[in-house]
């Protein structure tokens, strides 16, 4: 089904509002908005909450205007995350700074005490802000970022929604989350979007989950290195229902991932099988192709959810943009860059935001290394399992002893941009790259500077983008790093 034909059978399907059809009658004035938007370049940022409850909005966002061209703001609007708030972690609460309207939340179980927000006094931050940086020519996009821990002050009803390991323990944090196949949670996630679309003028909204499938944790192949290998996930009720609906026989699925578990706490422990790694690897993969299926499961369930999202929004109104954050996690490993398919988003995205952030790109890899090392590819050195990695994923950067320190180069920004326009060739969907402005660092590697922030936005442009984000937090930024953006930006005559 092509995107347009996806849409009209989402708005039509689902019962469209009254606005929503009067937008689709009116082509002409949809067109005309359409026509406009595209002659300007989207420059995104986001941003924590407390600045946009503490500072004086006119300076701050005047600032982002003048400094970079900033004409999007993406909140982290929802979160039980400290740190996506902007506060301190003591008697955190967390939850929706905007108001939860509870008809919106009807078939979950959390309560409105759960999802509201009780820092800062309760104020509706979207309410307050919108107005206030639409003046400045900013258009406002609730950005929803999966908490990587069970909120600790709402535990009680939040639990009951999180994955269950093949242990059949509940998690409580990543690499498990919120379990894309309960249907509370999925009711929940649907209802928050609806919730914004329908209450608030925003532009649109972005959806991120920096999670992936049991097999890869299992593994250790994650950019978060050291995971524990028992916690694959997911075997709650709902997932093994729609396991066996598909035809696979769950309980082998559960029994190849005991034998994964195995041989990644033996490799980690120095053991080496006695064929080798890699061919111990392959040989539990012929044997179990079921936590192959498993894994499949899980990666098609969340595109399943973004596809839910994305209906649910355009449902109430099809002009506004829905778009997805990408873990950055893909760009190191040739397995997730597999199942995290970008031409498989393409049918039901307006834009995708792959995270590039290459000065910390060096670090993060390094540790992908590592995790790899300890299960598939320990019968290889740091150094060649480095430049395997490098070569299969089509990068050309430092060698391994030295990619902490130099972080990756602008041309991988390039080189990633191009990968993610040409896969969602043939499809309206725009590529907002999201470029490393002082993402923090481990100590000993490298920090960003006006030119090579400059230089990655060129990069992003030159590789394709039609838009892009400026990373990852508009608090975490030097002033004359972002300036480095802007100075990019007008030279690309963008702003
Ligand atoms: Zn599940």
């Amino acid at each position: 089904m092509n995107r347009r034909k996806f849409i009209q059978l989402g708005v039509v399907g689902v019962g469209a509002t009254l606005a929503g059809m009067e937008s689709l009658h009116g082509e002409s004035a949809t067109v005309a908005t359409a026509t406009k938007t595209k002659t300007s370049s989207t420059i995104a940022i986001p941003i924590s909450v407390a600045p946009l409850v503490q500072r004086d909005l006119d300076v701050m966002f005047d600032d982002m205007r003048t400094r970079a061209g900033v004409n999007a703001l993406f909140i982290f609007i929802y979160t039980h995350e400290p740190h996506r708030a902007g506060v301190g972690a003591d008697n955190f609460h967390g939850g929706n700074y905007a108001r939860p309207h509870m008809e919106f939340y009807r078939d979950t179980p959390l309560t409105l005490s759960d999802m509201s927000a009780p820092e800062f006094g309760g104020v509706d931050v979207l309410a307050r802000v919108i107005p206030i940086a639409q003046k400045h020519g900013i258009r406002v996009f609730p950005f929803i970022l999966e908490d990587n821990s069970l909120p600790a002050a709402v535990k009680t009803d939040w639990e009951n929604l999180y994955e269950v390991d093949h242990h059949g323990r509940r998690t409580s944090g990543h690499p498990g989350g919120p379990c894309f196949n309960h249907p509370g949670y999925q009711n929940f996630t649907l209802g928050l979007v609806e919730d914004y679309a329908r209450s608030y003028d925003i532009g649109g909204i972005m959806w991120g989950s920096e999670r992936q499938g049991g097999l890869l944790n299992t593994l250790g192949l994650s950019q978060s290195s050291g995971i524990d290998p028992g916690k694959t996930t997911c075997f709650c009720e709902f997932c093994l229902k729609k396991g066996r609906d598909r035809g696979i026989d769950v309980e082998r699925a559960r029994r190849g991932f005991d034998e994964m578990e195995l041989f990644v706490r033996n490799s980690r422990n120095g053991q080496r099988p006695r064929d080798g790694c890699f061919t111990e690897f392959w040989r539990l993969l012929l044997k179990h192709p079921e936590a192959l299926a498993w894994e499949n499961l899980w990666a098609t369930s969340r595109h399943e959810l973004q596809m839910a999202i994305y209906q649910k929004v355009k449902s109430v109104n099809p002009t506004l943009q829905v778009g997805w954050h990408v873990w950055q996690n893909v760009s190191f490993s040739p397995f997730q860059r597999a199942e995290e398919n970008l031409s498989d988003l393409a049918e039901f995205s307006d834009f995708i935001r792959p995270a590039l952030y290459n000065n910390v790109a060096g670090g993060r890899f390094v540790s992908f290394v590592k995790g790899a090392r300890g299960s598939v590819f320990g019968d290889l050195s740091s150094e060649a399992t480095a430049e395997m990695f490098l070569q299969q994923l089509n990068y050309d950067e430092a060698p391994y002893d030295k990619l902490a320190a130099t972080g990756f180069s602008a041309d991988y920004v390039e080189r990633e941009t191009q990968r993610a326009v040409e896969a969602v060739a043939g499809h309206p969907v725009q590529i907002w790259p999201g470029v490393d402005i002082d993402v923090p660092v481990q100590a000993g590697e490298s920090h960003c500077t006006p030119e090579s922030v400059a230089g990655a936005v060129k990069a992003a442009f030159k590789g394709g983008a039609q838009g892009i984000i400026l990373s990852r937090n508009y608090v975490e930024m030097k002033p004359e790093n972002l300036s480095g953006a802007g100075g990019a930006l007008r030279e690309l005559g963008l702003i």
